[in-house]
């Protein structure tokens, strides 16, 4: 760079001392210097339009060459020039190979813009979706997509999970839609087909559904049978006195495969029901009522079970599904808690983001739960200690029905357990299922 303002200074001595002299040879020495400054501008003045004439048609005219400083800005704008074409060259690249992987991606994949327009979609988008291309580009995705679910999903702003809904070409198609935010407002809505994954859920769920009650005709029949021995075999000079044991045997293993068939027909009801409605007030009191007394028979006296209820705080749901929530959580504390341990209810409400939402609380003074246990606990027939599960009665599917009923109430299970130390939990409700009545909190128990 130094070099090339040498030039210009050297330039400018040169046209100024020729200006001169020449000038001077016709005694116009002032004049020669003007005009040589004159042709000296006009160089400059020629520059100048070569560097417009290319920054305006780059494509059509040549960078110009020339010496000193305006030869230095020459060669820096060919250079970044060159590097600008190279770059270019390499997004093209870049998108090609994107456009070209999303496109062979059998999910669908739409670019929604902030304002909810669509901006691009992928060949699987058009085939899930109908959509057209290009017609449909820049159409609100909320027109593509009429349903009331999708509707609901895009307005809530809440994208962590999926929503799925009929397709808007066949209704026996099933799609799963997600939008996953990212840059600047925009938005990429992935589609996918589920169909098939949901016509194997529910021949699963049929499945088990059909075993089940099949499984309980046979069941009701030897029930019956051990039922009309049993009193026979307790007498002492009867001939079916020696099966008095068995028999017994007998009897506890056919309740416990009563109970496991009406859980898993619990469940598979559960698991094929819609979510609760949330217009009908549950008397949540009165569960809670039903259920101490069924778990107060099962500890016989072993434990001491209080519950602090607020008698005015009702729930919209199902019933069924509520109480199957309060057996199984008091049914488990009252297993899981050895002699002379205590187990408290509570049902209230509580603040949360400045909103009241309500919350029943089972807690005990149990053997408690391993940290590593506790993410597993719902999951069907897992359980801490088999053994002890089995001895207690236990099917290992009861919090899997509380999680699914609780689902259905778009409730949260928390779990606050230490081993040795007991166990607590909350189901945390929305504020709009709770109901409130007249009356004031009153201890029960
Ligand atoms: P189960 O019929 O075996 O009790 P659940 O689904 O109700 O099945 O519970 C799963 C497992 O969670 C139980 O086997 C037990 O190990 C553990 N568990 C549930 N509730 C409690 C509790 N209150 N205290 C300690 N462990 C519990």
């Amino acid at each position: 760079m130094r070099r090339a303002w040498l030039v210009e200074v050297r330039r400018l001595v040169l046209t100024l001392v020729v200006g001169w002299l020449s000038g001077g040879l016709f005694e116009a020495a002032h004049l020669g210097t003007a005009i040589a400054l004159l042709l000296l501008v006009g160089f400059h003045l020629l520059q100048l339009y070569r560097l417009a004439r290319w920054s305006m048609r780059p494509q059509q005219y040549e960078l110009p060459e020339s010496a000193g400083v305006w030869g230095e800005i020459f060669e820096a704008l060919y250079d970044t020039q060159r590097r600008a074409k190279k770059r270019k060259r390499k997004l093209a690249s870049i998108l090609g190979e994107f456009q070209a992987s999303t496109a062979a991606l059998p999910d669908g994949a739409i670019v929604v813009s902030p304002r909810g327009n669509i901006a691009w979609f992928n060949s699987a988008a058009q085939s899930l979706l109908g959509l057209r291309s290009p017609q449909d580009i820049g159409t609100r995705v909320n027109n593509l997509i009429r349903h009331p679910l999708f509707t609901s999903y895009v307005e809530g702003g809440e994208y962590d999970d999926d929503v799925q809904l009929p397709s808007p070409i066949d209704p026996q198609y099933t799609l799963s839609v997600r939008l996953i935010p990212y840059g600047n407002g925009q938005r990429l809505l992935i589609v996918r087909d589920v169909s098939e994954h949901k016509r194997l859920d529910r021949m699963r769920r049929d499945f088990v559904a059909n075993a089940s009650h099949e499984l309980r005709t046979p069941l009701t029949v030897l029930s019956g049978y051990i039922d009309m021995m049993r009193p026979e075999a307790e007498r002492p000079d009867n001939a079916l006195s020696a099966w008095a044991s068995p028999l017994g045997e007998m009897r506890r293993q056919l309740s416990r495969m009563e109970s496991l068939i009406g859980d898993l027909l619990k469940l598979a009801r559960l698991e094929s029901d819609t979510p609760a409605p949330r217009g009908d007030p549950v008397r949540m009191p009165d569960i809670i009522a039903d259920a101490l007394a069924q778990v107060r028979q099962l500890s016989a006296g072993a434990h001491t079970i209080t519950a602090e209820v607020d008698e005015s705080l009702d729930l919209a749901g199902r019933e069924a599904e509520l109480q199957s929530v309060v057996v199984n959580l008091l049914t488990n504390a009252v297993r899981y808690t050895p002699e002379g341990g205590r187990i408290t209810l509570e049902w209230g409400s509580a603040e949360r983001a400045g909103s009241w939402h309500p919350i029943l609380r089972v807690r005990d003074t149990g053997i408690g739960i391993d940290a590593d246990a506790i993410p597993r606990l719902t999951e069907r027939f897992y359980r801490v200690d088999v053994g002890r599960s089995r001895a207690s009665g236990g099917t290992g599917l009861g919090l899997a029905i509380v999680k699914h009923a609780l689902e259905h109430h778009e409730a949260q299970l928390e779990i606050e357990s230490a081993p040795g130390e007991g166990s607590t939990f909350a189901c945390h409700f929305p504020s709009y299922r709770l109901c409130r009545q007249e009356g004031d909190t009153r201890k029960v128990g």
